[in-house]
């Protein structure tokens, strides 16, 4: 096991999205942190979504643009492959992920570089070894499991879950939809935390030129002006957080990894270098929001009244961050996006969270929806006795090799029986944990009467298409598909405290 380096984070001034500048300033600073890029080199950038609704929720093509032909032109020979990998979000193929941010044809101008959409791609287990893990084992796609050179590549956004999405948060695209998942709740900065021990990126690289405030698939476009790359996950996060006025000792999923060994947050203990001082870069962001706000007030003065009681390990958390109550946060901020009459349209709707134990206010023709496994209430709706059991399972029963994933068509599906079941009841309840932003969009579109942004004509041919694509890949590689290789040295060579890999990891095929 290497010993971690010297953590330095480089801040550059970029002016706009020019490939040619942003390329130059990368390679400055690959050769700044004295870094070569060699072997089977991947870059995961940060394509959660794409397209018309989502314009600042991704890295720009543009940028990486100049980050791969940066790395081509430092790692010359050395590079054995170059590749692009990323599983976006909110059940969306990676493939119109691809296209719609203009990656696709991006990556086929660049010479040489591949693309990896990890939904496809075999999944391969990573046992954990370390103190405090959620769970023993869990799966990522190959082509991460066996990079020599990983290049994490964010976009400098805030969280309404995690207060921030940097680097570290980065990694939730590093598992396909069946196991992202998982621990998906209450829990989802220790996920973040131990997903740290899957890989660790020799070079860290953001997308700060036009950064996201506020939300992540949604956010407002926040010009920073700023490149920020570093060679230490946690350094890196800690310096994206100062940059914003938050103390990352107040984010866990880079508290715990930092206490774990992964870096310092502390500042004293990282060099800083590069044309735009941290003083300035905070002047930069002065007014910067990340939005970390509480559902019922999230809603206050909308049609949506909202309830959220505690979660599972009450003892923990009296509320959850990581799951269904700011999945319902992003999923109306999609429809706004979609429809500015969203909130006119909006029939009176009550949602509700976990163990909630005040009085629901109904009138006659308003809804109730109950969201989640850990859902449960007791109490009148109207002249009708309504009990809302828990049916949370808990963690130690969810296996990572029997899970299943459900695309955007199967969660309709699901929903509409769902909403069929309980259409002369005043309340349904929509049962997962969690309930994905994309379930609560179709959930609120039947019930609120708002427009559908999953059949927006001007999308659905694209979308469609890579569906389609998808599915046939991934049909020809289970029935076809070579057995997995022995993951590379890089799993055991990567600069962390304490690694869990396996001698011989075990692979999933592609979901079914
Ligand atoms: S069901 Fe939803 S609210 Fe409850 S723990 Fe799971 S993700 Fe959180």
């Amino acid at each position: 096991m290497k010993p971690l380096a010297q953590p330095k984070v480089i801040i550059r001034h970029c002016e706009s999205y020019d490939p040619q500048a942003i390329r130059a300033i990368v390679r400055d600073g690959l050769r700044a942190l004295d870094l070569k890029p060699s072997g089977r080199t991947l870059v995961k950038p940060n394509l959660v979504a794409a397209g018309k609704l989502f314009p600042h929720a991704h890295v720009r093509a543009e940028f990486g643009e100049g980050v791969l032909h940066a790395l081509k032109d430092v790692g010359g020979d050395a590079i054995t492959e170059l590749a692009v990998g990323e599983r976006c979000g909110i059940t969306i193929p990676t493939r119109a992920a691809f296209e719609q941010s203009g990656f696709e044809a991006m990556v086929r101008r660049v010479p040489g570089v591949k693309r990896y959409y990890f939904e496809e791609e075999q999944q391969v287990e990573i046992p954990y070894r370390h103190e405090g893990r959620l769970r023993d084992y869990v799966f990522t796609p190959a082509p991460i499991a066996r990079a020599d050179f990983f290049v994490n590549m964010p976009k400098f956004k805030a969280h309404p879950w995690t207060t921030v999405t940097f680097g570290c948060k980065n990694y939730i695209g590093i598992q396909d939809d069946r196991h992202r998942l998982i621990d998906h709740d209450h829990r989802l900065n220790e996920k973040i935390a131990d997903l740290q021990y899957i890989i660790q990126p020799q070079f860290l690289v953001i997308d700060a030129i036009t950064a996201g405030e506020g939300r992540m698939l949604t956010p407002k476009p926040f010009p920073l002006k700023l490149v920020i790359m570093g060679n230490n996950q946690i350094a890196f996060d800690a310096v994206c957080c100062a940059i914003i006025g938050v103390d990352p000792r107040t984010v866990d999923h880079i508290r715990i990894p930092s206490e774990r060994g992964f870096g310092p947050i502390d500042l004293g203990q990282i060099e800083l270098s590069g044309d735009v001082t941290l003083d300035e870069a905070k002047k930069r962001a002065t007014g910067f929001e990340v939005g970390l706000v509480r559902v019922e007030k999230y809603f206050e003065g909308t049609a949506i009244t909202a309830y959220a009681g505690a979660p599972p390990d009450a003892e923990k958390t009296d509320y959850c961050w990581g799951g269904c109550p700011g999945a319902i946060e992003e999923a109306v901020e999609i429809l706004r996006v979609f429809d500015k009459e969203c909130d006119a349209r909006m029939k009176r709707m009550h949602i509700v969270f976990g163990a909630y134990r005040g009085p629901i206010d109904v009138k006659a023709d308003e809804k109730v929806i109950f969201i989640g496994d850990c859902a449960n209430w007791e109490g009148k709706l109207g002249d009708q006795l309504v009990q809302i059991k828990s049916v949370y399972k808990d963690r130690g029963t969810k296996d990572p090799h029997h899970a299943k994933g459900s695309d955007i068509y199967g969660k309709m599906v699901s929903v509409n029986r769902a909403l069929r079941r309980s259409h002369k009841d005043p309340y349904v309840r929509l049962e997962g944990c969690p309930v994905s932003v994309a379930e609560q969009i179709l959930a609120v579109v039947k019930l609120g009467g708002t427009k559908n942004p999953y059949f927006e004509p001007a999308e659905a041919v694209g979308f469609n298409r890579a569906y389609l694509t998808w599915r046939i890949v991934t049909m020809f590689k289970r029935l076809f598909g070579k057995k997995y290789q022995k993951a590379g040295p890089c799993l055991r060579g990567h600069a962390m405290p304490a690694l869990g890999a396996s001698d011989e990891p075990k692979a999933l095929p592609p979901p079914p």
